[in-house]
């Protein structure tokens, strides 16, 4: 399932370019285009839902995929034991943009809390 206007759908089917650090079948993990940390990844289902309560709801093994690709971003980048952060912003106001379910994996400095 993908929708032809999403952003995200285009980036796994290759039609718009990324920096793809993993891919699955199942999986694609590539590093945002406007970084807020030395590490900053999105891991996305290939698969076209929403948010992470749609996926949730859908597929809670593709979430469970997701969230254990988030894990090997963060021991590929070095950051798996002095930590990371997994984030999905989750509508206008939690400041999802991006309307493709996707994994902020975030890491390599001190993170801090609470998020803006
Ligand atoms: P959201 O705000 O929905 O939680 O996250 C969307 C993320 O996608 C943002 O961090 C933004 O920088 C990133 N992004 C937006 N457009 C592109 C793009 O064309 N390529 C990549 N690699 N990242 C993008």
């Amino acid at each position: 399932m993908s929708e032809p206007a999403c952003l995200f759908c285009k980036i796994v089917s290759g039609e718009v370019p990324a920096k793809v650090v993993r891919e699955t079948a199942r999986t694609v993990a590539f590093r945002d285009i406007n970084p807020q940390a030395p590490t900053h990844v999105l891991v996305i289902p290939r698969e076209h839902h929403v948010h992470v309560g749609a996926l949730a709801a859908a597929d809670p093994e593709l979430l469970a995929a997701v969230l254990g690709e988030a894990h090997e971003v963060a021991v590929d980048e070095g950051i798996a034991e002095t930590g990371y952060r997994v984030v999905f912003n989750t509508g206008a106001q939690a400041g999802q943009t991006v309307f493709h379910v996707h994994a902020h994996v975030l890491g390599g400095r001190g993170l801090g809390w609470p998020p803006g």
